[in-house]
């Protein structure tokens, strides 16, 4: 529930740009042990928890766009470089002792299972992290999306976006601006009539449609996955 009790099941996405530690390129094996570590303690709390990471720390399909790629083509190698996370992440949750499946949406046998929901929730009832890579295997589209898609198709009962370096949704940037406001909570509407930094508009509105619960919420602080997870007051919530 978001009125304060423990959810049951959970879609966490994160951000590929926490992978790298710092907003560089590739991925920080330190950080990606500590964002295991805390999925590891959510998972032992009995909580189903199934992740989408970004691959902003690999490629953007836009950003090659601008330099002069195709859009398709790019957002493809957009969507392998999730893939490299979901790998890093599968690691450092076995070293924890979690069992983990990762599938994607992009067949490629050898890596990982391809994505089939039914199978997906079956991994989480065995109490498995499911990690799905390969954004939804379509270009124009991003992962905060598929996080939004793969939250609703699993029946989870909340998103919880985990963000790095910043801890819920401001009134404006908060890095820029030291009178920025955050708000604690929010309705879908108001995050898109007025743009607000939660995820992108057609995440937004997939969710609105199906009342799905978005917590934003800093990712790296220690026990922030598990204060997400039990719905305490943390970051901005946004539902209707
Ligand atoms: N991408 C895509 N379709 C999808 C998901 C992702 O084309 O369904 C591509 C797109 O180019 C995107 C990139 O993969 O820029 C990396 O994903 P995203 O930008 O969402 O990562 P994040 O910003 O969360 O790190």
């Amino acid at each position: 529930s978001t009125d304060g009790g423990t959810h049951r099941r959970v879609l966490l996405k994160l951000s590929g740009e926490a992978f790298s530690g710092g907003g560089g390129l590739g991925v920080d094996p330190d950080v990606v042990h500590a964002i295991a570590r805390q999925i590891a303690a959510v998972v032992r709390g009995g909580t189903q928890i199934a992740v989408v990471i970004g691959g902003g720390n690999f490629f953007r399909g836009a950003q090659l766009q601008v330099r002069g790629m195709d859009r398709a083509r790019s957002d493809y190698m957009g969507m392998l470089g999730t893939v490299m996370n979901c790998l890093a992440l599968q690691d450092f949750l076995e070293k924890e002792g979690i069992e983990t499946r990762v599938q994607t949406a992009i067949t490629m046998g050898q890596v990982a299972e391809p994505y089939i929901p039914l199978r997906a929730i079956r991994h989480l009832e065995k109490g498995r992290v499911v990690i799905f890579g390969a954004g939804m295997g379509m270009p124009y589209f991003s992962t905060d999306t598929t996080a939004a898609q793969r939250a609703l198709e699993i029946h989870a009962e909340a998103l919880l976006m985990a963000k790095s370096g910043v801890d819920g949704v401001y009134d404006s940037d908060p890095k820029h601006n030291p009178d920025a406001v955050k708000f604690d909570s929010l309705e879908y509407a108001e995050v898109l009539a007025r743009g607000l930094k939660v995820a992108d508009a057609t995440a937004i509105s997939l969710c609105m449609d199906n009342k799905l619960p978005i917590l934003v919420f800093e990712l790296l602080t220690e026990g922030n996955i598990a204060r997400a997870v039990r719905g305490e007051k943390i970051g901005t919530l946004v539902n209707h």
